[in-house]
């Protein structure tokens, strides 16, 4: 598929694509690709999204081991490598520090689906992982635990991790749940919302099943 150059490039239009779409603020929040060999490919710690080169991008295998570049790889690399290995199907992981979701994540709240966009690509819900301090195994093992089977978890008062089994899938993960907090947040100040249900959501999905989208 992709040239290991060209996962790079990827994780760096990828990481720009997520602050351009203000999901996160200066440095905070990382985004990492799998390669088809099972390389992961990572933002370093703390340098500006609009002046990462190729270069700067650290490449680890699944256990965290430094492979090629000289950054120091993002804080948050033991999350990513956690989603990883209890995901093979899940290729890219974008982690957000973004405003909506994160009032669910100071409020400790797990996240209700709003619509059918959110029901299907993400469930009848997000979970919010208990806290953890940054960068930490156990910030690691709750965010894992949380996402489950799903595609996005909510971290408590930090941000969110989205995953995908594509770097454009993780994006619009992101943007679609943090689109749900906004409604979650406006429905419930004029009324009480009526959030998509399990039940719902999966009728939708079978609804919807070859159904949705042109034919190939
Ligand atoms: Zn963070």
């Amino acid at each position: 598929m992709f040239g290991q150059d060209d996962l790079r490039k990827k994780v760096i239009e990828t990481a720009r694509i997520m602050a351009a779409r203000k999901l996160t603020v200066g440095t905070w929040g990382n985004v990492s690709l799998r390669d088809d060999r099972g390389l992961i490919h990572i933002t370093p710690s703390g340098v500006p999204y609009e002046a990462l080169t190729p270069q700067d991008i650290v490449s680890l295998d699944i256990e965290g081991v430094v492979v090629k570049g000289f950054r120091r790889p993002s804080v948050e690399s033991g999350a990513h490598l956690a989603v990883y290995r209890s995901r093979p199907e899940i290729m890219a992981v974008v982690h957000t520090h973004p405003l909506y979701s994160g009032v669910f994540a100071a409020l400790e709240r797990d996240l209700p689906a709003c619509g059918e966009d959110f029901a299907l690509l993400v469930g009848d819900r997000v979970l919010c992982a208990p806290y953890a301090p940054p960068g930490t195994p156990e910030l690691a093992a709750r965010a894992v635990e949380a996402l489950g089977v799903r595609f996005a978890v909510i971290l408590s008062r930090h941000g969110a991790i989205c995953v995908g089994t594509s770097p454009e899938q993780a994006l619009t993960v992101a943007d679609v749940l943090e689109k749900n907090a906004q409604i979650a947040i406006m429905a419930s100040s004029l009324g009480n919302p009526r959030y998509v249900t399990a039940e719902e959501t999966e009728e939708m999905k079978r609804l919807l099943a070859g159904r949705y989208g042109q034919k190939s």
